[in-house]
Formats: structure tokens, C-alpha cells, sequence
């Protein structure tokens, strides 16, 4: 009994230190605005990097033609293709192929890696050219989606500023990244020109902005969190003198690593950042995506375990988490399922589960709502939040809301219905119902790579 009472002790604490109110959120949206400028004033005037993309123009539709692209940025590397007829929304088709990255390659030599992915592309092609009569030696445009930190010096190069996601290539740091790429296609006889080098987030927004000219920003959360929007030239005073044709470009936040001291932070939190390879890095992200979410859980359960011997010794990952949470059977039997085959927990009692249930709704929900604030944050950035700010592109202040879209991927949003559900709702209590009506959350599907081919046809001198 007395045990009993200190696990609730330690689900009360939990409650209370991930509390998000809406006006706590109503002060992460604040700081992500005030942030937003910090970076975009002055190189490292933010923990928000604000990197210039160089993406001025995003796909009209119009586009026409075959495309092509790559997607690297994780555990699997795709090849894809890409058929635009010219009208919007009318992709005719697209083929996607995907391979594992061998691991020896994430942490060998660059000319090594870039082989690879040329001699996988090579194979692609030929493929195709058996099919549809395209010559091998023919000139192919492609978009290169390369989801790591790279500083851009135009829309189609780029250097790579550091690894991350357990790819550590010494000799690329510092490096061209498209010079890299290449070479490789050179040397594997392949005439490709690459239009453009983009991070996943960008290509979210242009395969949005294809669908929807009203999409201004995109947001990632899956194994890890990112966001990208639309910034005018002119507040992007860190690059003075920038001009682009449409006034606008691209801004690639890597808002993983924003941290303000408004956000919920837990005894949890702080010893999940000591423990992990990154110690005070990427603070927004370890409290929202799919990578932490189920460890922030796996370490209350054992914290409950300490207290009392109500679990066994458990580990836990984010989708078991997820299917614990969605368990809607009266006498949760998924949740003894996991608990029993995946974290060898046996003949645990209902309230015990229940109590498992509610660890899972707590985490996920201050996840799904800080999210749900920094998608918010930007909308104020740009005056798209209805307090009245500047109409984007003019100077009038108008209290008028415009309809805008948010374009959102990854497989934690997409998956865990629990998740959507929290930070859809909490955009809406934050904006309000009035404001929120003008407000559209679009999840797209293979944005990274669809959308660096898209912004390949826009930015190819065939288009
Ligand atoms: P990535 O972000 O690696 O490019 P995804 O966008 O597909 O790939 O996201 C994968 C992540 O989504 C996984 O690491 C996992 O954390 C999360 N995820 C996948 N399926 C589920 C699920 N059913 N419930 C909750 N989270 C999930």
C-alpha cells in the first residue's frame, strides 16, 4: 500500500513538471518568435541556427518533365524518380527505392560513401532505360535532399558543417557536399546535373507548396525535429543586401536545438541530455522526437521501479509506447502483451498498467503541445498568428487572417494518433477558434525526396 503510494507520488511529479497550460505555451511561442530574430540578426546570435537555404522560388506546378532525386539522411538512403506533367498537383507518377546504408560506410571514407550511393543511383537508371528507352549517358536533373547541417553558398552547394545521426566521415567535414556527389557520378559514367541541395524540412515545404500555394512552412517530427518557413530577404539582416526575385527565401531553423527556460524540463530530461552523445544539444528535440520520447518513458518506469516492485526491469521504445497509449480494450490486454513479451514483465495488475497508460499520455502530450508552440512561434514570426502583425510582403498592418498551411511529415506524427491528436488541439487553444479556423496542418508523404525533384525541376533551366 505504501509502495502503491510513492508510485503515484512519482506519476504526480511527472504531471506536474511536464505541465504545458496554455499560457506557458503562449510563452514558448514567444521565445521561438524572439529567437527566430536572434538568428536571424547575427551568425551564432541564437541557439537557432537560421541557415539560408537559397530556396527563393518554390514549385509553382507548372513544372514539367522527368526528375530525380536522392534522399540521404538516415538509416536508409532512396533513389527516386519523379514524372511532373505540368499542371499542379499532377505528379504522374513517382518510383521510390530505398536501400540500408552499410554501416561501414556511415564512418569511412567520403569517396567511399559517395561510390555508393552513385553505383546505387547507376542501377536505378539502368533499370529504367530497359523500360522506357532513356539513354543511359543522357543529362538527368536531380535534387540532393542531405539532412545534415550544411552552410549554403547557393541553391545547388553547400558545405557540410557536421555529422550527425551517427555518421562521422572525417574528411567530408568542411567539404562541397554536391562537389562530392559529383565526382562519384563522373566517375561512375553518369551525366547528372545536380539543381539542387536541400535538408528534409525544405523538401516537405515544396512538395506543400506544390499541392498548396498557401503552405509557408514545414515541420519534421520523426526520429528526430525540424522546422523550415518562408522569411522575407529583407529580415534576414545577419546576409545584408540578399536579393531574390520573390523577395523571400527559405530559412531552415534546426529548431531541435532551441531551448528557452519556459519549456517543462524534468529531473528525466536533464538525465537523459547528460547520458546521451550530446550533452546540451538539441534540446527541443529530446523532448519531442520519436528517438527519446519512449527512453523519457523507459527511465519513469524504472524510476517507479526503484520506488516500489511494480514493474520488472523494463526498456521501452517509442512505438510500443504507442500502442501502450492507443490500447483502447477494457482490460488493456495490449499492454500486458508488451509488457509481458517485449519487456519480459509478467502478471501485472490492471491499475498497474493503467498507471503505464498515464506515463505515456503525460510524455507524449507536453511533446505533442511544445511542438504544437513552436509551429505557433513561427506562425507569429511571420504575422500569420491573427495579433495583427505585418501581411507578409507588405507593410500594412492587418488584422485580416490569411488562409495558411503548414505542411507536417515524419513517422511520429504520422503514426502515433494520440500525438496528432494533442498537437492539433493545442494549435487551437493557443490561436484561439477564430484565428485557428484560417490555420491548416497538411501532413504530406515522401516530401524529402519529392520535393527536392520538384525543386530540381524549378530550379533546372528546362522549367
Ligand atoms: P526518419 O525521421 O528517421 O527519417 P520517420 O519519419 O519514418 O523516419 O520516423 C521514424 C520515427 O518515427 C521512429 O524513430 C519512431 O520513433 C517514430 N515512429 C514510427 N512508428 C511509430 C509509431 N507507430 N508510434 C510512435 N512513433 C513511431
Amino acid at each position: 500500500r505504501r509502495k502503491w503510494g510513492r508510485v503515484i507520488d512519482v506519476l504526480k511529479e511527472l504531471e506536474e513538471g511536464c505541465d504545458t497550460p496554455v499560457g506557458r505555451l503562449k510563452q514558448v511561442v514567444d521565445a521561438v518568435a524572439v529567437e527566430m530574430h536572434a538568428g536571424l540578426a547575427s551568425e551564432g546570435g541564437s541557439k537557432l541556427r537560421m541557415l539560408l537555404t537559397f530556396v527563393d522560388n518554390l514549385p509553382s506546378g507548372r513544372e514539367k518533365g522527368t526528375f530525380y532525386a536522392l534522399d540521404l539522411g538516415g538509416t536508409y538512403f532512396r533513389v527516386l524518380r519523379v514524372q511532373l506533367g505540368g499542371q499542379r498537383s499532377s505528379i504522374l507518377s513517382h518510383d521510390v527505392e530505398r536501400q540500408p546504408i552499410p554501416e561501414h560506410l556511415m564512418t569511412g571514407r567520403t569517396k567511399d560513401l559517395f561510390d555508393f550511393i552513385a553505383s546505387v543511383f547507376k542501377q536505378f537508371v539502368e533499370r529504367e532505360e530497359s523500360g522506357s528507352g532513356y539513354p543511359l549517358d543522357r543529362r538527368r536533373d536531380l535534387g540532393f535532399t542531405f539532412s545534415f547541417p550544411v552552410k549554403q553558398t547557393s541553391v545547388s552547394s553547400g558545405i557540410l558543417m557536421k555529422w550527425t545521426k551517427g555518421f562521422a566521415i572525417e574528411d567530408m567535414v568542411g567539404k562541397e557536399v554536391v562537389a562530392c556527389l559529383q565526382e562519384a557520378f563522373t566517375r561512375n559514367g553518369l551525366d547528372v546535373r545536380v539543381a539542387a541541395l536541400v535538408n528534409d524540412t525544405v523538401g516537405t515545404l515544396a512538395l506543400g507548396h506544390y499541392h498548396d500555394a498557401d503552405t509557408v512552412a514545414a515541420v519534421i517530427i520523426g526520429t528526430g525535429t525540424n522546422a523550415c518557413y518562408v522569411e522575407r530577404t529583407d529580415a534576414i539582416i545577419k546576409c545584408q543586401g540578399l536579393l531574390t526575385t520573390s523577395g523571400g527565401m527559405v530559412v531552415n531553423m534546426e529548431w531541435g536545438n532551441f531551448w528557452s527556460s519556459h519549456l517543462p524540463r524534468t529531473s528525466y530530461d536533464v538525465d537523459l541530455d547528460a547520458d546521451s552523445p550530446n550533452p546540451n544539444d538539441q534540446g527541443f528535440e529530446k523532448m519531442i522526437s520519436g528517438m527519446y520520447l519512449g527512453e523519457i518513458v523507459r527511465r519513469v518506469i524504472l524510476r517507479m521501479t526503484l520506488e516500489s516492485d511494480i514493474f520488472g526491469p523494463v526498456s521501452s521504445k517509442t512505438p510500443l509506447m504507442a500502442a501502450m497509449h492507443e490500447d483502447d480494450s477494457p482490460d488493456l490486454t495490449e499492454v500486458e502483451r508488451i509488457l509481458r513479451d517485449i519487456l519480459e514483465v509478467r502478471d501485472v495488475p490492471l491499475k498497474v498498467r493503467k498507471l503505464a497508460v498515464n506515463v505515456c499520455d503525460v510524455v507524449t502530450r507536453r511533446a505533442a503541445r511544445l511542438a504544437a508552440a513552436g509551429i505557433v512561434g513561427i506562425l507569429k514570426k511571420i504575422g500569420r498568428d491573427g495579433s495583427g502583425g505585418i501581411v507578409s510582403g507588405r507593410s500594412r498592418p492587418d488584422t485580416r487572417m490569411r488562409r495558411t498551411v503548414v505542411a507536417i511529415e515524419g513517422g511520429l506524427y504520422t503514426n502515433y494518433g494520440m500525438f496528432r491528436e494533442y498537437l492539433n488541439e493545442a494549435v487551437v487553444e493557443i490561436l484561439g477558434e477564430e484565428v485557428a479556423q484560417h490555420v491548416i496542418l497538411r501532413e504530406t508523404e515522401d516530401g524529402s525526396g519529392i520535393g527536392a525533384a520538384l525543386l530540381a525541376a524549378s530550379n533546372s533551366s528546362r522549367n
